[in-house]
């Protein structure tokens, strides 16, 4: 690889609290959603390259598109337009975060190659530029940029940081095949009653639960373990029921908490201490009801070079 190259570390994250309006005249959810980034990275590099091209490797690299259609490639080629310049960089992409899991890693990788492509082209892009760029690649993408935890409003992408008073330790059930994030919407809004026209009124605006903002404030894991909440989570369970089985394990294992991780199908656990989290964890492997478990702790900053 070049000496010129660079390469950015990214977290995935984790929804603490998902709370989901109803869908908007331009098609997407109202959302509070408070997100909390997690030590489960990607690491995107880039390097300058005659054309603009895509690599991927990692355990589920093969879900993962290799061209211009990778959200990636899509945040170089817009940075690249934001400052007239061109976009010819190779990109190669380590996943570890899994893919389709609910855990914004599409979302992660684009982030990653914003910050990344603005260093090695020293365009020094602001930090509302960058978050506005991001915005237009996916309503997760701004957070992967910030990292740490933050309430997301709007479609989830107008961010405002939340202080958190410890370290909270995670562990993940990653399950079999991935989980479609619009159909997860689209079965929410079914569940709920709703005709893809209904209005965004006929659903309460979605708001933060004080109670979760201060347990994160307070570091107090048992009670962010009793507040942590997915409005998607219904939906996931009806598109995925095996997954009930999953969050039983987990939960008789001695987890504070758990929930599916965004549109799912991953399911976090929150454990008291680490050693409760190898517990959980342990646990977990040997229910046999997922493909891969993961431990993390967090919050952890966003996208950074390394
Ligand atoms: P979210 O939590 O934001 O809903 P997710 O974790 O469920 O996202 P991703 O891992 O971001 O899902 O992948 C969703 C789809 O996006 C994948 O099936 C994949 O085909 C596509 N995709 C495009 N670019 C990437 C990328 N860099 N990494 C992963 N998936 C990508």
């Amino acid at each position: 690889m070049s000496s010129q190259s660079v390469t950015v570390r990214v977290p995935a994250k984790v929804n603490v609290q998902l709370a989901v309006g109803g869908r908007r005249p331009d098609g997407f959810h109202g959302l509070a959603s408070v997100f909390f980034a997690v030590g489960l990275y990607d690491r995107v590099t880039v390097a300058p390259a005659e054309r603009l091209s895509v690599g991927v490797t990692g355990t589920d690299a093969a879900h993962v598109p290799a061209d211009g259609s990778n959200l990636a490639a899509k945040a170089v080629r817009l940075l690249a337009a934001h400052h007239g310049i061109d976009s010819s960089v190779r990109l190669d992409i380590a996943k570890d975060i899994p893919v389709a899991g609910g855990m914004a890693g599409g979302s992660a990788d684009a982030a990653a190659a914003l910050v990344a492509c603005d260093a090695l082209w020293s365009t020094r892009t602001s930090p509302e530029a960058l978050g506005r760029i991001a915005a237009e690649l996916g309503s997760d993408v701004p957070f992967a940029l910030l990292g740490g935890v933050a309430l997301g409003e709007g479609r989830g992408e107008l961010l405002t940081p939340v202080p958190v008073g410890g370290t909270f330790h995670w562990v993940f059930a990653v399950a079999d095949g991935g989980l479609s994030t619009p159909a997860v919407y689209g079965e929410c809004d079914r569940l709920r009653g709703l005709t893809t026209g209904a209005a965004e009124h006929q659903v309460p605006a979605p708001v933060a639960d004080p109670a979760l903002l201060a347990a994160l404030r307070d570091g107090d894991a048992a009670a962010l373990g009793a507040a942590l909440s997915n409005d998607l989570q219904p939906a996931a369970l009806s598109l995925r029921p095996a997954l009930a089985a999953t969050l039983r394990a987990g939960s008789e294992a001695g987890a504070i908490g758990s929930l599916v991780s965004g549109s799912g199908p991953t399911c976090a656990f929150l454990a008291k201490d680490p050693q409760s989290a190898q517990t959980v964890a342990d646990a977990l492997t040997a229910s046999g009801t997922c493909r891969e478990v993961r431990s993390a702790e967090g919050p952890v900053g966003g996208a950074a070079v390394v």
